[in-house]
C-alpha cells in the first residue's frame, strides 16, 4: 500500500515482478525489487503520482 501526498491509499503492484511499490519523495513511485519506475495519475486527486 502506498500513500499519495493527498492522503489517498492505493494497493499498487509492479507490473513486471508483482511486488508492492513504494512511494518516495525523490523518486516518486517505484519498485524496490526490480527498480522499475511507475508514472500514474492518482485516483484520489487526479494529479501525477
Ligand atoms: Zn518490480
Ligand atoms: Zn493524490
Amino acid at each position: 500500500m502506498v500513500r499519495h501526498e493527498c492522503g489517498f491509499d492505493a494497493p499498487i503492484h509492479c507490473k513486471r515482478c508483482g511486488r508492492p511499490l513504494v512511494n518516495s519523495k525523490r523518486m516518486g513511485l517505484y519498485c524496490p525489487h526490480c527498480g522499475r519506475k511507475v508514472s500514474m495519475i492518482c485516483p484520489g486527486c487526479g494529479r501525477l503520482w
